[in-house]
Order: C-alpha cells, then sequence, then structure tokens
C-alpha cells in the first residue's frame, strides 16, 4: 500500500510524567517535515505565551494552533463551572468539524482528556469523534487519565512516568522547556 492510501493512527500519550504535549509537537514537526498539513487542538488555554504558539507563523502555513478551552478548572463557582462546561463542548464541536473536514493529515487533541475529567463531555462523545475520523488522518491525543475506551481504541498508546521532575525540587516552569 502506498504511504497516501495508509491507515491513519489514533495515538495516545498520557501519564503523569512530563513529555505528552511534547511528544505530540514533536511528532507534529515531523509530520510538517513531510510536507503534511497538522492541527493542533489545545483543550486547554494555559496562562502562558507557549513556544508553540509563537512557532506557528514561522512554521508555515501547513501548521495551524488553536487554543480553545478556558484555563485551569479549580475551585470555580457554578456560574463558572457551566462557561467551562460550553466552551469545551465548543471546542469539541470545532474538532469534529476539523477533523470531518478532511484538510489535514494529522490533527493533535491537546489535553483532551481533561473535558471528561471534569464531566464537560462523556467518553461516547470522545469516542464517537475518534470513528468518525477519515482513513488517513493520524489523530493524536494527549492528557493525563486516558479512559479505557480510548486506549482499547488507539492504535499507540505510550504511558509517560515520572522518576524525577524539577517541580519537586521548586524549580519553576522553564521557558523553552515548560512554555
Ligand atoms: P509537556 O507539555 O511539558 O510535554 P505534559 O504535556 O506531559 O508536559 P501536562 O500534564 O500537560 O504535561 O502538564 C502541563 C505542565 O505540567 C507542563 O509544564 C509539565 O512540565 C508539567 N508537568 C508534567 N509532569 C509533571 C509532574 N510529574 N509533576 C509536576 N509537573 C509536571
Ligand atoms: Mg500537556
Amino acid at each position: 500500500m502506498s504511504e497516501k492510501n495508509a491507515r491513519g493512527l489514533i495515538m495516545t500519550f498520557t501519564g503523569n510524567g512530563k513529555g505528552k504535549t511534547t511528544a505530540a509537537l514533536g511528532m507534529a514537526l515531523r509530520a510538517l517535515g513531510q510536507g503534511m498539513r497538522v492541527i493542533v487542538l489545545q483543550f486547554i488555554k494555559g496562562g502562558r505565551e507557549y513556544g508553540e504558539l509563537l512557532m506557528e507563523e514561522k512554521l508555515g502555513p501547513n501548521f495551524e494552533i488553536r487554543q480553545m478551552g478556558l484555563g485551569f478548572v479549580r475551585n470555580l463557582s457554578e456560574q463558572q463551572k457551566e462557561q467551562h462546561k460550553q466552551a469545551a463542548i465548543e471546542a469539541l464541536g470545532l474538532a469534529a468539524q476539523i477533523i470531518g473536514s478532511d484538510k489535514y493529515r494529522m490533527v493533535i487533541l491537546d489535553e483532551v482528556f481533561y473535558g471528561i475529567k471534569y464531566g464537560f463531555f462523556t467518553i461516547s462523545d470522545l469516542l464517537e469523534l475518534l470513528r468518525s475520523k477519515p482513513y488517513d488522518l493520524h489523530l493524536v491525543l494527549t492528557g493525563r487519565d486516558a479512559p479505557e475506551e480510548i486506549i482499547v481504541l488507539s492504535d499507540l498508546v505510550t504511558e509517560m512516568k515520572e522518576i524525577k521532575h524539577p517541580y519537586k525540587q521548586g524549580i519553576v516552569a522553564q521557558k523553552g522547556v515548560e512554555f
């Protein structure tokens, strides 16, 4: 089978150790090098100027990255929770549109399990999305606590295992390493 007709894979990076988003971005770089169109959808908006966002223009028209969530969820009021839920549902809807558009060879859903953990959408919603993927699309999922059903459906699953992390020594997030 020629490369063009090869089946796209579902690939999941999970676990508590560092490297899930970095692995996905590394794969994006590789795919770009092969002339593929890649989009990264980040389900949680961080509060920083992430290097990967700053790279969007430099990487050219085949690379897109969008932040869609509202930020980390902690101690939210009921009203804020509802807003986060709406943002997560919209993000999933946009992901469905993008996946269905057949414009990309690789779609990365970064921190996508977070919405399930907080009850913003269900595992079934995500499974439905995965099952709708075009045949040759590579779909990359990242996030802690990948649900078992997603693991079963994935072709590749890597669990990042923490052995050491500088945070544990009180070293704060480093530019170029964490963001
Ligand atoms: P990265 O984006 O650096 O590849 P990640 O995607 O594996 O990390 P996330 O679960 O998305 O990790 O966590 C986001 C942030 O938390 C990152 O800045 C990361 O460095 C940090 N982090 C990851 N693992 C740990 C850990 N075991 N302890 C503390 N902080 C961590
Ligand atoms: Mg991450």
